[in-house]
């Protein structure tokens, strides 16, 4: 390509003046070699790097956009607010408004606090857990992403062993594990933490089953703990009325994020009754939480949501997406592991090495052709997705596919 330049130069630029030239998941090395750094714009179902190259998104700002780039309806309740002022010297009525809306939306949500970020979210739902039962012990799983600050970082570096002195580990899906870890809190048992369903890096996805579930609701209704739903990954793209609708469990506390406001920063925690008075005398704030645009603009993605049943449009793209794969990807001599829910796939190649090499040289092959996926990471599908653009990615997966197989990788 001749027209990596921009792209070169300002990761050049970066690396003087930013450690490491970027930091965090969205640095070029959480992507498969040869991908963009910088990104000048998005529309619809797709972005456009800094070098002008265009493509089908598949990561959606890594969960973020849900109804597309550019929502023309988010937009405009977004600007309306943002043209009358950004942070004023307290709340707009949008506060109320979005309260309101996820009160009534989300089945286990009576009262409604907003942030900036999952990781905020996160945090104060353990808080408020803490504060409600006077108790100190988290239960979360082995493997589980919940964010970037001390008691839950998947780095230790720069961490210490006091962040993590009361966070127990159980394995997901596993009840024995669970039991396990529940004894070890004994009396000091706060919350359980579980995602949405299993979403780690680079290892097939997992719904919950029933059972899990049902058995992390009955020990926090045993023990007087909090049952804590981390749903800033999944929110909103699998039920609208919470995640774990899926498998009839309400949980007490729950985190949400990412597609809240279709790319506008917002973070959210929704609890129950239970936890009403510990969420109102825990001390949590932020510089930017009372900022009007980005409620509006979650209310208006919401509200967009439910109007058109968003977790079923893009189910349906998922699932023509998953099917069109499987397709191609058998007639060309591969075999797929396709896992987690349409809307929020995981594509692996059976086989493959930990680095998810196969997956990688694939994703750098729909790239040259105008398609933008992730190897190890779950990709994102939003509601811009629509028949018309699955199949123009199928076009490229098919490219990518048969340029693999020509290379002798076939792997079935
Ligand atoms: N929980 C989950 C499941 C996430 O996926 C993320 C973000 N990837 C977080 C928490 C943290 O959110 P943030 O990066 O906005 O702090």
């Amino acid at each position: 390509q001749s027209n990596i330049s921009r792209d070169q130069k300002l990761r050049q630029r970066a690396q003087r003046v930013i450690p490491g030239g970027m930091w965090g998941h969205q640095r070029a090395a959480a992507v498969p070699a040869g991908f963009p750094q910088f990104f000048d714009s998005g529309q619809g179902a797709t972005v456009r790097d800094v070098d002008g190259n265009e493509y089908i998104d598949f990561m959606c700002a890594w969960g973020p956009i849900i109804l597309g780039h550019q929502h023309p309806v988010v937009e405009a309740a977004a600007q309306a607010q943002a043209a009358l002022g950004l942070c004023l010297d307290g709340p707009t009525e949008h506060v109320v408004d979005l309260a309101e809306l996820v009160v009534e939306m989300i089945d286990h949500a009576q009262w409604a606090l907003f942030q900036k970020n999952g990781s905020d979210a996160m945090t104060g739902c353990v808080t408020i857990a803490r504060a409600g039962t006077g108790r100190r012990k988290v239960l979360v799983a082995h493997g589980a992403y919940h964010g970037a600050v001390p008691w839950c970082s998947p780095s230790l570096v720069g961490v210490t062993a006091e962040d993590r002195a009361h966070i127990l580990h159980f394995d997901w899906n596993d009840t024995d594990s669970l039991e396990t870890a529940i004894a070890q809190a004994g009396a000091d048992l706060a919350a359980i933490v579980v995602s949405a369903f299993r979403h780690d890096l680079g290892v097939a996805m997992e719904m919950p089953t029933p059972a899990f579930a049902q058995a992390a609701r009955a020990a926090c209704d045993a023990a007087g703990a909090a049952l804590i739903i981390d749903d800033v990954r999944a929110g909103f793209r699998l039920d609208l009325g919470g995640s774990w609708n899926l498998v009839g469990v309400q949980p007490d506390l729950s985190a949400w994020s990412k597609a809240i406001a279709n790319g506008h920063p917002l973070a959210m925690i929704t609890g129950n009754e239970r936890f009403r008075e510990a969420a109102r005398n825990v001390f949590v704030t932020g510089s930017f939480w009372y900022s009007g645009a980005p409620m509006a603009a979650a209310a208006a993605t919401l509200r967009e949501l439910r109007r058109i049943d968003g977790p079923a449009v893009m189910a349906r793209a998922g699932r023509r997406l998953r099917d069109g794969l499987a397709e191609q990807a058998a007639r060309h001599g591969f075999a797929l592991i396709q896992s987690g829910p349409p809307a929020m796939p995981l594509v692996q190649f059976a086989g493959d090495d930990a680095q998810a090499t196969l997956g990688e040289r694939f994703c750098i092959e729909a790239l040259r052709r105008g398609v933008y996926m992730h190897h190890r990471h779950n990709m994102f599908l939003s509601c811009a997705h629509t028949e018309a653009v699955i199949d123009a990615a199928l076009v490229a997966t098919e490219g990518a596919f048969a340029a693999l197989a020509a290379e002798g990788a076939a792997n079935a």
